[in-house]
């Protein structure tokens, strides 16, 4: 492991004539990217749209991506592992992006270079950088990598643990529980671990009927919380905290029945405070809590890359000018996605989205010498109650004041909508993991 000044030693140690030619650089520049997930494939697919001229390079560890979103449905079975897979063949094939599989271990910013584990030297005149999150597991005591790897997995970040934690929900005993570790603020997904609980609990009425699901949360409240949670009375006979009940539609009473269901907030503590891997104990305020499949999400900052290049600040996460998503830490590297500051923007896979395409028209009009224009930003998560009980958040946002400004409006699907809008709602987050898929990748 590289640690960060090690890492931009790599970078300035760098042997000139390795380095790849900017043949074009003269003419329409060189824009090498770091990371082909949401934020990055979309930059490099939108700037050669924008400018076909410009030669534009992906750097990424993995030959092909594995999609974060949509990962939770491997679980239950109504998708594999392999559907996730997501080809950069039309990136290369339709818009000439190049690829470069490998992985950044270093950067020099006075010589506008990074390096790559196995050695080669790339130069660029713009610097795209979207490496998304790294996990803290170390975060929660008694929690680890290792452990995510064997015992309790995260899943965040989707791969073996995925794998490992759908193959435990198959395995769980009757009558079992699976906990959720929820994150607390800010966080990769908002809506998704309590999507994820969801389809989960759906899973279990039908292959383990006395199993249950249990979320302990450091949080008192999350994104799309009341609709969320009118999805789960309705379909699981989930009771509704008093606090929330008064703002649900007209004949909403809770049964007061146990239900397979439950959520822990922190203000009744259900914060999680250490674990026990071995025995799969997680510590909370209420008192020591028995998994028999523990899912730990832990808490998040920017990939690691950005750290090693410096660019992220005491938050964890990467402060950027929000015109162009330019870092305000170094000149002509622009940090977009999970890894980025974007105020009012949740860490999304639509936000990393949205935030390529406005970087993409920055990086284009600097290149001509021009003002990059007024962006105008948004967001809309999908998430399931059930496979036939869709909700969403979606958001507009602005520049106001030098931040990004959420505009008023009506943001989730009323609590008051109807069964016909509610299934619509599912049969939009099916469409748009195809479409959205497709705007990025192809
Ligand atoms: C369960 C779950 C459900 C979700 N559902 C939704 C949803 O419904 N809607 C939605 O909008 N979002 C959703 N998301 C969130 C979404 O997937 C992320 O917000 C999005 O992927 C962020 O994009 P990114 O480019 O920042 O990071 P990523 O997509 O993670 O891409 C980062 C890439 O950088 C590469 N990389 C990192 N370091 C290096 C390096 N040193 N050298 C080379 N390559 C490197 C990695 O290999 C990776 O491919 C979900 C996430 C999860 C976990």
């Amino acid at each position: 492991m590289l640690n960060r000044r090690d890492f931009l030693k790599a970078g300035a140690g760098i042997a000139l004539a390795a380095a790849l030619p900017a043949r074009a650089a003269a003419a329409a520049g060189h824009i090498v990217i770091i990371g082909g997930g949401v934020g990055g494939a979309t930059a490099a697919k939108y700037l050669k749209l924008y400018n076909p001229a410009l030669r534009v390079t992906v750097i990424e560890t993995n030959r092909t991506y594995i999609r974060p979103y949509g990962s939770s449905e491997v679980l239950t079975g109504h998708v594999g592992m392999n559907d996730l897979n997501v080809s950069y063949d039309t990136l290369k094939s339709k818009y000439g992006v190049g690829f470069v599989f490998d992985t950044v271990v270093g950067f020099d910013p006075a010589k506008k270079q990074v390096r790559t584990a196995g050695r080669q030297t790339i130069a660029y005149d713009k610097l795209v950088v979207s490496p998304g999150i790294s996990l803290q597991y170390q975060a929660i005591p008694g929690y680890s990598a290792a452990v995510a790897e064997t015992r309790a997995p995260s899943g965040w970040i989707p791969g073996s643990q995925t794998a490992l934690l759908t193959k435990q929900l198959q395995a769980m005993r009757p009558g079992g529980t699976f906990v959720i570790v929820a994150p607390p603020n800010p966080y990769r997904c908002p809506p998704g671990p309590y999507e994820r609980a969801a389809l989960v609990t759906e899973w279990m009425r039908k292959h383990n009927p006395s199993g249950k699901v249990l979320i302990l949360d450091p949080k008192d409240s999350f994104v799309t919380d009341a609709t969320m949670q009118l999805g789960w009375h309705r379909l699981y006979g989930y009771n509704i905290p008093n606090d929330y009940l008064s703002d649900m539609p007209a004949g909403v009473k809770n049964s007061g029945k146990p239900s397979p269901i439950e959520w822990v907030r922190a203000m009744d503590g259900g914060a999680p405070q250490s674990l026990d891997a071995r025995t799969l104990t997680v510590m909370t305020k209420q008192g020591a809590v028995k998994a028999d499949v523990l899912n730990v999400i832990p808490p998040m900052k920017a990939g690691k890359l950005a750290f090693d290049m410096g660019l992220t600040d005491a938050s964890g996460f990467c402060p950027v000018d929000r015109r162009s998503f330019e870092s305000s830490v170094h000149r002509d590297v622009f940090v977009i996605g999970d890894a980025s500051i974007a105020d009012a923007m949740p860490k999304s896979g639509f936000s990393a989205n949205n935030q390529a395409k406005v970087t993409a028209r920055a990086i284009v009009a600097q290149m001509a010498g021009r003002a990059p224009g007024e962006p105008v930003w948004e967001n809309t998560c999908y998430a399931l109650a059930g496979s036939d009980y869709g909700l969403y958040v979606a958001d507009v946002f602005r520049l106001k004041d030098g931040k990004i400004t959420r505009l008023p409006g009506e943001r989730y699907l009323p609590l008051d909508a109807s069964m016909a809008k509610i299934r619509l709602a599912a049969a939009y987050q099916q469409a748009w993991l195809k479409t959205f898929t497709e705007d990025c990748f192809a």
